[in-house]
């Protein structure tokens, strides 16, 4: 291994041991939670140096700028896998169903509709995996579906579940679970009610909708990824404690 990979190695078998501790805290097993690394900003040879530091999956999000490092890296598709973490426009639902293994962040029924009719065209065989991106907090951001004070808002859940219902009936895409973002802050302690309303509404729709699957809980970053795991995280994405600070 070259310098950066031994650096890269030494902060991923860190993180890996924080992760360890935060789900044998809850009683949970570590192997279901899957560590993606957010390679965003990063060019292809710091990704083919985490690779080698024993990284397997990593978050993008920007299809264009992915696009560009995947044809890089084409040699290591076979072992490594893709994830679209951030706003997909619908201009770029295409190239997306080509490139990415999970998309995480599906915010509207008719994006997920784009996304059934690529991949209906262009993998009509294969069932695209998608996350359901939701906001319960209002304050991280403005993305995903608006599900602000759910609990005591029916008709906000109501909605939402109808979109769901119309996402299940599309047979090229398989809905795995949800994703969010917790608002940014100095205190990580902060993002638990959100993770936690977070799982709540997943246990919700798995029970309104028991035939779908909804096993995954993409949450938590690098400043509250242990709190995420403590609160269900099946896939924490982490950027800055791997890569160290964007530009
Ligand atoms: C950038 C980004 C991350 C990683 O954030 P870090 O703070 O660098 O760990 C995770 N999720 C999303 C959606 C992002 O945009």
């Amino acid at each position: 291994m070259d310098d950066s990979a031994t650096i890269l190695a030494e902060r991923l078998m860190h993180i890996h041991a924080r992760l360890v501790r935060a789900a044998q805290r809850t009683g949970r097993d570590p192997a279901a939670v899957r560590l993606i690394a957010v390679s965003k900003t990063h060019p292809p040879d710091t990704i083919r140096a985490a690779v080698t530091a024993g990284a397997d999956a990593f978050g993008e999000n920007r299809v264009q700028e992915a696009d560009a490092k995947m044809a890089a890296l084409a040699d290591l598709r076979p072992t490594i896998t893709w994830h679209l973490i951030g706003h997909l426009q619908r201009n770029k639902a295409r190239r997306a169903v080509q490139l990415f293994d999970l998309i995480h962040s599906v915010d509207s029924l008719r994006l997920a509709e784009d996304l059934d009719r690529h991949m209906a065209a262009l993998r009509p065989d294969a069932r695209l995996d998608m996350l359901v991106q939701v906001n319960v907090s209002g304050e991280a951001s403005k993305e995903g579906f608006d599900l602000v004070g759910w609990e005591q808002t029916p008709q906000r859940l109501d909605a939402f579940c109808a979109a769901i219902e119309g996402m299940l009936a599309l047979p090229h895409i398989r809905v795995c679970g949800l994703m969010t973002i917790a608002p940014w802050g100095t205190d990580p302690e902060a993002a638990r009610p959100v993770f936690r309303s977070t799982r709540r509404l997943r246990d919700t729709l798995a029970q309104r909708f028991p035939h779908a699957a909804w096993h995954e809980l993409s949450m938590g970053m690098t400043d509250d990824f242990e709190i995420a795991i403590e609160e269900g995280a099946t896939l924490v994405r982490i950027g800055r404690a791997i890569f160290g600070a964007r530009e």
